[in-house]
């Protein structure tokens, strides 16, 4: 018999409230009861004693405080996941067939990134163990593949942490301004099949705003913050290379004064950025001169600016937003709507109202149909979401000017001398180093981000509220281990299909139907699995014959 105070822990904290908590002498057996309880419904929760029947130590789970728990993710459950791990094989073995021609050669991070991706989060491949010290309850945590701009969670906690570095640590607190810099249509493709132009566009865009801050100062030796970061996608995961900016609204003098700027006529900007980009595209071979003396007269360029979001000084909060957005991942989850049974993907706008998509080639062609979704086949959908995977090494944010790495580095140089900064600009960085060095680490970095977009401590015990400790790794070469330790847990889902083996083909056709012609075969698989709960969605087909998705404000 072990002395026990226990409660069952529910799905949700109205749920334990309900429950009672039971005081008294449980037999063993009956303590297992409830710690197996436990194990179901976190789904990563095992019971101490029986993976280490001879520690000997009761676990004793008190009654958990009406707190949000951490619960991990369930990442085979995504239809992205579903997507990659049926389809995968086949689009490796059909691109340079199918897609070479419009999307480029075959790049093998597209394999090696979307494999990590099936690994990412899965028991199945390894985890840490945590502890709690206080009354022993244990829970797993799995390990994350790390990859950009495939992997949302794992894309979600680099924009966090970046985000942070470059509110808090990089921008001065000066007013900053977003840039948004576009190109039109006929120059996008070149940088499809040539990801290079990518980081020139962006230096173009920072010659640019120098050029025009330093013409609007009347000053030829002074250098404003800029940080670009480079996007390839437009709303509907289309391809789309465009640059978004934060730079600062003004720049700084060689004695770190600060100069606000005034007001910029829109379109001197915009006639500097169109010509910075022509001169690049002319000098790259791309474009002969006669061309882009041609696009330079066009009343309708396809070349934009944009400068209409302001950011006052010292709006940390603004920056900390405007650099997540800047940096996000190419597609969301919650915007792929539903997958069908021969595998096509529903995806949607971010925003509800319609537009022309594709959009019009030139202002003689007519776009598609307005809508705000988008139906690819499986293979389209990887084709489209893999072209905006980085190749290694490549980076799609850029610090420029006052905010680049050099000088960065003389004023930290300045600063540890002891030479006085201007009053004005100094940032007092202590509270934020005493953060980094009490929690310290990655692991640290991660429970603080979950924190903050779940509201929960992923490291506080749902049993005691205590702290939890990690107490092993176990991994992905320890197979045999994971299995006994899963399988005893009720965790085990089986090897991966897509490791295993390919699947074969898809027994419908594999392109899209057109929007008229929809018929949606929900996947029954998906259809229960709680996040995408279908009540309340349906297709209206407006009166004009544009088709839009309307989906239950719950789900958006
Ligand atoms: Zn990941
Ligand atoms: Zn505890």
């Amino acid at each position: 018999m072990v002395p026990c105070r226990a409660r069952p822990i529910g799905n949700r904290s109205d749920d334990r409230a309900k429950d009672p908590v039971l005081t008294g002498n449980f037999p063993l057996s009956a303590w297992c009861a409830f710690v197996c309880f436990d194990t179901k419904i976190h789904g990563r929760v095992a019971p101490l004693s029986a993976l280490e029947p001879k520690s000997g130590v009761p676990v004793v789970c008190l009654a958990a405080k009406p707190a949000p728990i951490y619960r991990p993710r369930q990442p085979r459950q995504t239809p992205l996941y579903k997507t990659i791990e049926r389809y995968l094989p086949e689009f490796e073995r059909t691109y340079d067939r199918r897609y070479a021609k419009q999307y480029g050669r075959w790049r093998p991070i597209i394999g090696d990134v979307a494999r990590r991706f099936l690994r990412c989060g899965d028991l199945h491949f390894g985890f840490a163990r945590f502890r709690c010290p206080d009354c022993r309850h244990e829970m797993f945590v799995a390990f994350s593949c790390q990859q950009r701009c495939l992997c949302p969670s794992c894309h979600q906690k680099r924009t966090l942490l970046t985000a942070e570095t470059i509110a808090q640590t990089i921008c001065v607190p000066v007013p900053h301004r977003q840039l948004v810099f576009t190109i039109p249509k006929r120059l996008r493709i070149f940088c499809r099949h040539n990801r290079n132009l990518l980081g020139e566009l962006a230096r173009a865009a920072r010659r640019a705003t120098v050029e025009v801050y330093r013409q609007v100062l009347k000053r030829g030796d002074v250098i404003p913050g800029m940080i670009a970061g480079i996007q390839t996608f437009g709303e509907l995961i289309n391809y789309h290379p465009h640059v978004h900016a934060i730079a600062t609204d003004g720049a700084f003098t060689s004695d770190g004064t600060f100069l606000c700027l005034p007001k910029v006529d829109k379109q001197f900007l915009l006639d500097v950025w169109q010509d910075k980009v022509l001169q690049l595209f002319v000098a790259e071979g791309k474009l002969d001169q006669d061309t882009a003396k041609q696009m330079r007269h066009w009343p309708h360029s396809g070349f934009s600016v944009d400068n209409s979001v302001y950011l006052a000084p010292h709006d940390t909060a603004g920056l900390q937003r405007l650099a997540e957005y800047i940096l996000r991942c190419p597609f969301s989850l919650a915007r792929v709507v539903r997958m069908t049974k021969d595998g096509s993907v529903i995806y949607r706008a971010e925003k509800d109202h319609c537009r022309r998509f594709p959009g019009p080639a030139s202002r003689d062609l007519r776009g598609g149909p307005k809508r705000n979704f988008q139906v690819f086949s499986a293979l389209d959908f990887l084709a489209e979401v893999t072209q905006h995977i980085p190749d290694k090494g490549e980076h799609l944010v850029r610090y420029y000017g006052w905010y680049s790495h050099r000088q960065r580095g003389i004023r930290n140089r300045t600063r540890q001398v002891g030479q006085v900064e201007s009053d004005k600009l100094t940032i007092d960085r202590s509270a934020l180093d005493t953060q980094t060095s009490a929690t310290g680490g990655a692991l640290s970095a991660w429970a603080r981000l979950i924190k903050r977009v779940y509201e929960v401590d992923p490291l506080e015990c749902p049993c005691c509220g205590g702290q939890m400790k990690i107490i092993s790794f176990i991994e992905r070469c320890q197979g045999d281990v994971i299995e006994q330790i899963l399988r005893h847990c009720s965790l085990w889902e089986g090897p991966l299909r897509t490791s295993s083996g390919a699947r074969g083909p898809p027994q419908q056709p594999a392109r899209a139907s057109p929007p008229s012609d929809l018929e949606f075969v929900p996947d029954p698989a998906f259809e229960q699995s709680e996040c995408f709960e279908s009540d309340g969605r349906e297709f209206a087909k407006e009166a004009t014959g544009e088709l839009q998705l309307v989906l239950d404000p719950e789900f958006l």
